[in-house]
């Protein structure tokens, strides 16, 4: 199904935008999040919001000026005072007046020339701008706008202010917004007339003309009704999407499976602990789902370490006792390779047969597993997303087992679906998800929560130190290795960056080496996968004792002789990212520390951010504490970390709207499961709008 033709204009590049050079549409590419090798298009400049108002409509005549206020005055220019020649870091001033008082303008570094053109002595202009005090006379400096007095109309009085990146103005932005809404069409509206009406909601196109180029400040506030409406529109489309994704994974009938429990008690025989309660709850429930005749989409959550990994074990028994296969999909090579090795060595006690899957593995033996697995030999088949590759073919696939550790999208999902299509589907996921985003995330999944650690943890020390104290740092690390200790050195980037201050793990290793000599061991993203899983491995046997890492670890890899995480430039972090980190020590019966470096200026967030993870080893607090801290400023951060990213909604006003988008969304496909009809058409223009069409083959045919 192909997007509506009357959207085509948003889809152009921001390159058409007079203006916007080759540089420039680089950088919003980047900006704006733009797929890989695709420039942003005028589409992403509206669904940039604004994160104030300027309100420049108050005139208050010089004499009521305040400082700190935003105001325009009509000012009649009497005098340009030049900075002397022997002091040019004066600022050039302007002498101006109005009938109820002085003000003076200044100019550091201003060209006489061009102040001369705008600002001539003896004429009217309108001059905005930020009014501050100096020595008692108001001053304006270095203003907005500056118009003349048959011009009033060019002053945007009510201007949006905008996130922006350095390199990119907020006068040229505010041009590619210009230019995109005039490409902006009337699009079918997806909101019931009666919703609209009583919420005194704005169409579509109204909403982003309020939000980008407001008469009042109140059409752009962010409480305001169009910002309310767009927000709803992009949890609707995200739901939509989930709803359509869901429904594809469950549309067939579940069929009742008969488990004998035989092969599950030699599993849990074979283990060498008790499962916890929440262990044991999820089973029951994954037990009970693949009883019924529902299918099963279960989401497991748990925190780190919370032994997600049984759970799916256990489940996996479960299918083989009912005579059928599973697959278990991680988000990484090493990850995959780790779930094998614990997987295999209870499963096969238990007379499961467990195999590796992965891309990266010599052809011949991959194409001997994929026999096994076509043959029906394999029971339980370990691997990354090559797992559901055309090539491999299962005898009989009953559940498909994800282990999501927030890495895998949609679009993974979308992919698993195809062959994952008429299985059991089971996600783990360590995020300690609020509630609210449980249901941005994965829509309405049945959820079972691991609350509790597994017995005898440990709780970890965790200290915040500067950057500044490396020495330290290093001497209590030398003494704990001493004493037969492993260490994680975590860095944020794997090649020294333009940013000098940020070590990269390379040098990290080099430097820690001359300490510590060949017991220190690096991973990074850019290795290949073979050199990666040996200097794991060698780290797992404890041939090294210092692994320095990028944030590869991150995801679930499980050393419990390791006692000592240190992550350098901590604040670089996001919240659930550290506490995935951290969640790396701490899994064995000695005590754990966790030692967070910070670079030199820590804004006041950043301090507060170190402090929650300080302060707590609940994840769902984090979470929870994340999300209030972040608030809306870093919406970018939220979608690099993962995490669903709203560029229009901000949960903390918009909460509401997202249980009434989920409930819109289930009953609109009840409803209307093909999205036929006008009332589909605008549902399909939404899924466009916001790039989701991803979900559009998924909706049902006829
Ligand atoms: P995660 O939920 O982070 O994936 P894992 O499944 O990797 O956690 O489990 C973390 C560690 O806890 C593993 O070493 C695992 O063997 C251990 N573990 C799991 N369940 C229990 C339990 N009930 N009692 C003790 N240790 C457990
Ligand atoms: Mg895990």
């Amino acid at each position: 199904m192909a997007r509506p033709d009357i959207l085509n204009p948003l889809f152009a590049s921001v390159s058409t935008v007079k203006g916007v050079g080759p540089q420039l549409s680089k950088l919003m590419a980047t900006f704006f999040g733009a797929p890989e090798n695709q420039d942003a298009i005028l589409l992403d400049v509206l669904m940039h919001m604004p994160s104030g108002i300027i309100d420049r409509r108050q005139q208050p005549g010089v004499q009521f000026a305040q400082p700190g206020t935003v105001s325009t005055f009509l000012l009649h220019i009497d005098r340009h005072i030049p900075p002397p020649r022997s002091n040019n870091r004066l600022p050039y001033r302007i002498e101006a007046h109005d009938e109820s008082g002085e003000i003076a303008i200044s100019y550091f570094a201003g060209r006489a020339s061009w102040l001369e053109k705008t600002l001539p002595v003896g004429e009217k202009r309108y001059v905005s701008g930020l009014v501050t005090f100096y020595h008692g006379i108001p001053q304006l400096n270095h203003p907005d706008y500056i118009v003349a007095e048959d011009k009033f109309d060019e002053l945007p009085l009510v201007e949006p202010v905008y996130p922006l990146t350095q390199g990119l103005t907020s006068k040229k932005l505010q041009l590619a917004t210009q230019h995109a809404l005039a490409k902006l069409p009337i699009v079918p509206e997806w909101i019931a007339q009666s919703r609209l009406e009583a919420n005194g909601w704005p169409s579509f196109n109204k909403a982003m003309r309020d939000t980008h180029d407001p008469q009042t400040p109140a059409d752009a506030k962010i409480e305001g009704a169009a910002r309310a409406r767009l927000a709803y529109d992009e949890y609707f489309a995200g739901q939509l999407t989930l709803q359509l994704v869901r429904a594809t994974m469950t549309r067939e009938s579940g069929v009742k499976r008969v488990l004998t429990g035989d092969i599950s008690k030699k599993v849990i025989a074979a283990l060498p602990f008790e499962l916890t309660n929440g262990q044991n709850q999820a089973v029951a429930d994954i037990e009970d789902d693949l009883r019924s005749n529902r299918k099963m989409a279960r989401l497991v959550q748990g925190d780190v370490g919370s032994g997600k990994t049984v759970v799916a074990l256990l489940a996996m028994a479960a299918m083989a006792e009912a005579g059928h296969q599973s697959a278990l999909m991680a988000p990484t090579e090493i990850l995959a390779t780790q779930h094998f090795a614990t997987i295999a060595s209870i499963g096969e006690k238990a007379g499961l047969k467990v195999a590796l899957l992965t891309g990266k593995m010599p052809a011949g033996e991959r194409r001997s597993i994929q026999t096994q697995i076509e043959t029906g030999e394999i029971d339980i088949v370990v691997g990354t997303h090559a797992l559901f590759q055309s090539s491999v073919v299962f005898k009989s696939l009953g559940l498909t087992v994800v282990d999501e550790q927030h890495r895998f999208g949609v679009h993974q999902r979308l992919a698993l679906s195809e062959k994952g299509r008429k299985t059991e589907l089971l996600v783990m996921t360590a995020t300690p998800i609020p509630r609210t985003l449980v249901l941005t995330h994965f829509g309405d999944m049945d959820v079972s929560l691991l609350k509790e650690k597994p017995a005898g943890r440990q709780p970890i020390d965790t200290a915040i130190l500067s950057a500044g104290e490396y020495d330290r740092v290093i001497a209590r690390l030398k003494a704990k290795v001493d004493e037969g200790a492993q260490a994680f050195w975590v860095c944020p980037l794997v090649e020294e960056s333009e940013n000098l201050d940020l070590v990269s793990a390379e040098d990290r290793h080099k430097a820690l080496r001359q300490v510590f000599g060949d017991r220190v061991g690096l991973v990074h993203g850019r290795m290949k996968a073979d050199e990666k899983q040996l200097v794991m491995e060698q780290f797992q046997r404890n041939e090294l004792s210092i692994l320095v890492a990028t944030t590869v670890i991150e995801v679930g890899v499980d050393v419990p002789n390791a006692t000592i995480m240190i992550i350098e430039h901590a604040e670089r972090f996001g919240l659930s990212q550290l506490h995935q980190l951290r969640g790396r020590v701490g899994r064995g019966d000695q005590r754990s520390a966790c030692l967070l470096l910070h670079g030199d200026k820590l804004t006041e967030m950043a301090q507060a951010r170190l402090k929650t993870i300080r302060s707590t080893e609940d994840g769902f607090e984090i979470a929870e504490k994340d999300l209030e801290l972040r608030g809306q400023g870093d919406l970018l951060g939220t979608r690099q970390s993962g995490m669903p990213g709203f560029r229009i909604a901000i949960p903390d006003f918009h909460k509401d709207l997202l249980e009434l988008a989920h409930d819109d969304a289930v009953h609109l496909l009840e409803q209307n499961p093909g999205l036929q009809g006008s009332e589909g058409e605008a549902a399909r223009t939404l899924l466009y709008l916001f790039r989701k069409d991803l979900a559009i083959p998924l909706i049902r045919a006829g």
